[in-house]
């Protein structure tokens, strides 16, 4: 097997020690339950060995991983290695959140050999950080990536967040420049959107809370484009800029590319094949099928032919791969292509059909307009 077709591992770390008003991801504040969490995950874990008994990515997220304490990581670690194999070269990614770096927690993250970090800055402007209800100050963001960097990491990503209310864009290409600063291989800026019953969704709902309108949201894209390509960033996913190929995040490509990947914890997806199945929403329920023994399994689809087409021209419109020519059946599908290319939302590189920058604004419609 090639190696990049070896699957990915993800670990669901469902805990943050307060809950952002923008954000849907499933985590509690009951940090006390760590360490049941820890050991039926191991139990879920050993339930998956035969069908994944190896891997060339993990990605510890969640939720907030940094507030697993050195032991509970140490054990977590010790105990997949003891029932999965990783390739030498394992991409091992851990999100940090920026108030929990020290140097000690850094070193024994690279003794364990995490050798990628994500860090959730998302603005280095105290008044921005502050509206987004985290629990860090942008001083403090600062301060961890320098630590970061003196750590001797050569692999760390920035997550930025933007369109916020009253967001400026000469704020939010700040923010881009003092994130370059630091030297990632790797920047993720996201769109601030509403997402499920979260305290932001009941605030726009009330009236309260007004985002950008799309228009004003493309601009603050485009300048991200422009920023970090002009720095040398790949623009390689809607969301995600890498300081060169060699500094993809590897374990998200397979993600984008159907590549299979293994979650584990509550709320994590999985795939295989046509197969997609995820773990419920519920530290309770996960605990406890898991703590019989039993797969979490909380849902699952089997994906037909025609699915499966459809994500990945909905992946490929959102990635430098694009899309292959092939995957255009019918005279109204090459006809929607032609409009692409005469629009300058997609280019032809010999049989595939790539985004542009511009195309990138569009990548959710695409696939609508050009499956026939
Ligand atoms: S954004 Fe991160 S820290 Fe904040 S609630 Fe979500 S998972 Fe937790």
């Amino acid at each position: 097997m090639n190696r990049s077709d070896l699957p990915g591992l993800y670990i669901h770390v469902p805990f943050c020690k307060t809950k952002c008003p923008y954000c849907d991801f499933y985590s509690v504040t009951d940090t006390k339950r760590a360490v049941q969490w820890l050991s039926t995950t191991l139990m879920e874990a050993s339930l998956y060995r035969e069908e994944f008994p190896s891997f060339d990515s993990l990605y510890i997220g969640g939720g907030t991983p940094s507030l697993l304490g050195g032991p509970l990581l140490e054990d977590l670690l010790c105990g997949l290695r003891d029932i999965f194999r990783f390739d030498g070269g394992t991409e091992l990614t851990m999100e940090v959140n920026p108030d929990d770096v020290t140097r000690e927690k850094l070193a024994l993250y690279r003794a364990l050999g995490v050798n990628r970090i994500s860090l959730g800055v998302q603005s280095f402007r105290e008044d921005e950080v502050r509206f987004l209800g985290r629990r860090h100050s942008a001083k403090q963001a600062e301060e961890a990536l320098r630590l970061i960097a003196d750590e001797g990491f050569a692999e760390f990503g920035i997550d930025l967040i933007y369109g916020l209310p009253g967001q400026t864009l000469r704020s939010w290409r700040q923010t881009l420049r003092k994130a370059l600063e630091h030297g990632p291989s790797h920047i993720s800026c996201y769109q601030l959107t509403l997402e499920g019953d979260t305290p932001f969704s009941r605030m726009s709902g009330g009236g309260s809370l007004k985002l950008p309108a799309d228009a004003i949201q493309a601009r603050f894209s485009l300048a991200a484009s422009e920023t970090l390509s002009e720095a040398g960033f790949i623009h390689y996913e809607v969301s995600n800029f890498a300081r060169g190929l060699e500094h993809l995040s590897r374990h998200n490509v397979k993600y984008w590319q159907h590549k299979p990947y293994l979650g584990l914890g509550p709320s994590a997806h999985s795939f295989r094949g046509n197969r997609r199945w995820w773990n419920a929403r519920c530290l309770d329920e996960h605990l406890l099928k898991t703590g019989r023994g039993e797969k979490a399994t909380g849902g699952s689809e089997r994906l037909s032919a025609d699915q499966m087409r459809l994500e990945r021209l909905l992946f490929g419109f959102r990635t430098l791969w694009g899309v292959e020519m092939s995957e255009i059946s019918g005279k109204d599908g090459q006809k929607a292509i032609d409009g692409l290319l005469t629009s300058r939302l997609v280019e032809l590189h010999e049989t595939r059909i790539i985004p542009t920058e511009k195309g990138y604004l569009f990548a959710d419609g695409l696939p609508v307009m050009v499956s026939g």
